[in-house]
């Protein structure tokens, strides 16, 4: 009999549980009769505890995290790009520009992007003016 300790990838709990070879484990998984028994998930694997393997794990999750990074600066950029093709920059005149629109609906504008402070921001919502704050990355990141 040998023991493992299994992890859960989908509710990460973590339970010992015993098999008769570790050839009985490698089957049991290619089966995916390993469930967890917290959720019923297959995602069940061997803990990894050698020190070696956790200095891997540790360089492995700031990758992920650049990645991650990385990720929400594309979507973020695309939005940007949207933006940009779509809307009117008008930079400090926000509370101006949005407020010009709202009153006056015959003007042909689709919309506008640019800066508002909070208190702009909380003003224009008082007044009914729906504005949508999102993140900007600036373009020199590049
Ligand atoms: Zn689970």
């Amino acid at each position: 009999m040998i023991k493992y300790k299994l992890a859960c990838k989908n509710c990460k709990t973590t339970f010992d549980s015993w098999f008769a070879s570790s050839g009985e484990f490698e089957k049991l998984k290619k089966k995916s009769l390993l469930v967890c028994h917290i959720c019923n998930s297959t995602t069940v694997d061997k803990t990894l505890m050698a020190p070696s393997l956790r200095n891997n794990k540790k360089d492995t999750k700031h990758d992920l995290q650049l990645e991650k990074y990385d990720n929400v600066k594309k979507t973020i950029k695309s939005y940007q790009k949207f933006i940009k093709d779509n809307f009117k920059f008008v930079g400090e005149n926000f509370a101006y520009e949005a407020r010009s629109i709202h009153y006056n609906p015959k003007k042909k504008i689709k919309g506008i992007y640019g800066n508002a402070s909070k208190k702009d921001l909380k003003e224009l919502k008082e007044e009914g003016i729906d504005t949508k704050m999102i993140p900007w990355v600036e373009d020199k990141d590049n």
